[in-house]
């Protein structure tokens, strides 16, 4: 398998009309037996927990830093690492909802997730593929070593004691991006810690737009859509490759799959069922009818 890179192309759903939807959901209750089926969940997962979605109805245009990027240069690093640094004050505190908790109480198999908050982890649910990785995780680029962020948090508050106050922002109110960081005019005198056990470069464990997602994570995903009897896509649009690919293993394979979203995906063709709806009372219907 060549290696999964994340890519995106440029709102390739902007002039898309919302779907048809495709059976009912009962139809789609029927193909999906809990313990037998694979779940791909997206940022319309998170959006009740208040974490916003980049393809939310009037969510403005963002250009999230590429690795390629943040690689780059020390001033790109410094800019990321200020505004995140900022932002985690209010990302820390979001907390999973109704979604994560059936979900956790549902499946017992993995769940693979585009999200990188965290939230299924914290709801309880056993086994979660992470294809974009997590924000609750800081790898060293030179000697691969794993912080926590919260460590990360604390390295950052010691080397920039006065930022807050210079920078003139009070992080709770500040309106926080779907990677966990907010815009912030002046980085000036920012200052980034390195790995403490070989002087790299600190970098969030998560799968930057131009990286590719790491072959044992697209693996596991892989076997999951394999031994599942159904795919239930969950508030995605499928917008990012690592996702779409695995529909396709599953359609291809012969496996059914549900796609559940209130607006269109890149897959909306592939639905053996397509549920147009919100996907909280959609996920809690499904529990009711199983349980
Ligand atoms: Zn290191």
């Amino acid at each position: 398998m060549p290696p999964v890179e994340l890519r995106r192309v440029r709102d390739p759903l902007a002039n898309v009309p919302t779907p048809q939807p495709r059976g009912t959901v009962a139809d789609s209750f029927a193909l999906l037996d809990p313990a037998r089926t694979a779940v791909i969940t997206g940022a319309g997962v998170s959006t009740d927990s208040g974490i916003p979605d980049y393809r939310s109805p009037g969510s403005p245009p963002r250009s999230p830093m590429t690795g390629q990027a943040f690689r780059a240069s020390d001033a790109n690093r410094q800019l990321y690492w200020a505004r995140a640094y900022v932002g985690w004050e209010r990302y820390q505190l979001f907390r999973p909802n109704s979604i994560h908790r059936d979900l956790a109480a549902l499946i017992p198999g993995p769940v693979i997730t585009q999200n990188v908050d965290g939230l299924h982890s914290e709801a309880g649910s056993r086994s979660v593929v992470e294809l974009h990785g997590s924000l609750h995780r800081v790898i060293c680029l030179s000697c691969g070593r794993v912080y926590t962020r919260g460590w990360t948090q604390l390295a950052l508050a010691e080397l920039n004691p006065g930022f807050l106050a210079t920078a003139n922002v009070t992080p709770i109110d500040v309106e926080t991006n779907p990677d966990g960081d907010v815009e912030l005019a002046k980085v000036d005198g920012f200052r980034v810690p390195n790995c403490p056990a070989c002087g790299g470069l600190l970098k969030p464990d998560v799968v930057y737009f131009g990286e590719s997602v790491r072959p044992e994570v697209a693996s596991a995903a892989e076997h999951a859509i394999e031994d599942a009897d159904a795919v239930l896509v969950l508030g995605s649009s499928l917008a990012v490759h690592s996702a779409l690919r695995l529909v396709r293993q599953a359609v291809r394979a012969g496996t059914p799959a549900v796609i559940v979203t209130d607006g269109p995906t890149r897959a909306d063709d592939l639905a053996t069922v397509r549920v147009v709806d919100r996907v909280a009372p959609y996920v809690t219907a499904w529990r009711h009818a199983v349980t």
